[in-house]
């Protein structure tokens, strides 16, 4: 181990025996109390030094023995310690390719502000590479989701979607002005291509042993699928039939679009564990009787066809969260779109959740772990509102 006190967080002396370790509320650390001789001490913690040789300019210093150990485990307690050279054979990799780790520097910086353990944050990024995610719709919202997943270190990213695309797809890291008239997965899957910071991984034919994690084939399995539909009603009323495959096959899948100048993210569906598109529809239906009715009207309505209101700004900050929020589970975490629905609406733009919770009468099985689908106060009058 090369301890490393995490770079990322600004350090900032409160007086001479506190310091803090970063600005924002959310990972910020008070250490208190830090002797002086201690904070000159951690300097020497850049990563460039093993313990022994960190025990040695201790003693060299006059440190007692048994101090720089003791503050290696409060640092590491206080979630403060990362490890230069840690992680494991997929970190080593991505340290040794180092044009790759320089693209994703500023990726690895965050992991390591919301991680705890050290090397976590350089296992996590390495992890991606590995990883496939499937993104189902190559418009404003999806091919942004799909080029940002691979730009993050996303090893494969599989974009479906028909059609070709139009003027109105273009938008800034996804469907390129000059792809106009060509197919929208092909194009979409050749912009993420051009931003990944690598290769993805070739299964490798001369191994004997198949990779134990994937299946026949030598693709690895589905770790997500973002369900991004160009469609304003798909993203509004997500038509539990288009995930069918999903649901059945137990992959996590999250949502994402634009309606009519609202912006939806989520929910992220995790199968049997969380409310899906059904459970969504059956509380719709409950709190509105009305609701299947008019749902085959907008089904069947010219609406389909005509140019869908979805403003180039909301559709990026809407690509953009979903990335994130994607990001979030492949790297271990449950994000808030877990079971809820992000949504902000033009011009007021004020994100708010909105819980999307299993339906008891619905055959994902969510219902039955006695999560609560009754219907909140607080959400019941506004829905009908709303919808
Ligand atoms: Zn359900």
């Amino acid at each position: 181990m090369h301890p490393i006190l995490k770079p990322a967080l600004r350090r900032g002396w409160h007086d001479l025996n506190t310091v803090q370790f970063g600005m924002t509320p959310a990972h910020a650390v008070v250490l208190n109390p830090v002797d002086t001789a201690t904070g000159t001490f951690m300097t020497l913690l850049d990563g460039t030094r093993g313990v022994p040789l960190l025990r040695d300019e201790a003693r060299r210093m006059g440190l007692p023995d048994g101090h720089v150990d003791a503050l290696l485990d409060r640092l590491a307690h206080a979630g403060l310690l990362d490890d230069a050279t840690g992680g494991g054979p997929p970190a080593e990799a991505l340290r040794r390719r180092s044009q790759v780790m320089d693209r994703l520097r500023p990726d690895h910086a965050a992991l390591s502000v919301a991680t705890s353990e050290p090397a976590e944050a350089v296992r996590k990024l390495a992890a991606r590479h590995s990883m496939r995610v499937q993104v189902r719709g190559a418009g404003r919202v999806g091919a942004v989701v799909a080029s940002v997943l691979g730009a993050a270190g996303v090893g494969h990213v599989d974009v479906r979607d028909g059609g070709c695309v139009e003027p109105w797809d273009v938008a800034p890291g996804g469907q390129p002005v000059e792809a106009i008239g060509e197919r929208r997965d092909v194009s979409a899957r050749r912009v993420v291509r051009a931003v990944a910071p690598a290769r993805p991984p070739r299964p490798d034919r001369r191994r004997t042993e198949p990779h134990p994690a994937w299946p026949e084939g030598g693709e690895p399995p589905l770790s997500l699928v973002v369900v991004a539909p160009r469609d304003g009603l798909a993203v509004h009323s997500p038509d539990p039939v288009h995930v069918e495959d999903l649901m059945a096959a137990g992959i996590p899948h999250l949502y994402a679009g634009v309606a009519e100048a609202t912006g939806v993210v989520g929910p992220l569906v995790l199968p049997g564990g969380t409310g899906c598109a059904h459970c969504l529809l059956l509380a719709r239906t409950d709190r509105d009787p009305t609701w299947p009715r008019l749902l085959a009207q907008w089904r069947s309505g010219r609406a389909a066809r005509q140019i869908q209101a979805c403003d180039l700004g909301l559709a990026t900050a809407v690509a953009g969260l979903a990335a994130a929020h994607a990001l979030a589970f492949l790297d271990g975490e449950l994000p808030s779109s877990t079971g809820a629905r992000w949504e902000a609406s033009a011009p007021g733009l004020d994100w708010h959740a909105r819980p999307v919770r299993p339906h008891r009468e619905c055959a994902c099985g969510a219902g039955e772990r006695g999560n609560g689908q009754e219907t909140s106060v607080e959400e019941g009058p506004h829905d009908t509102m709303a919808g």
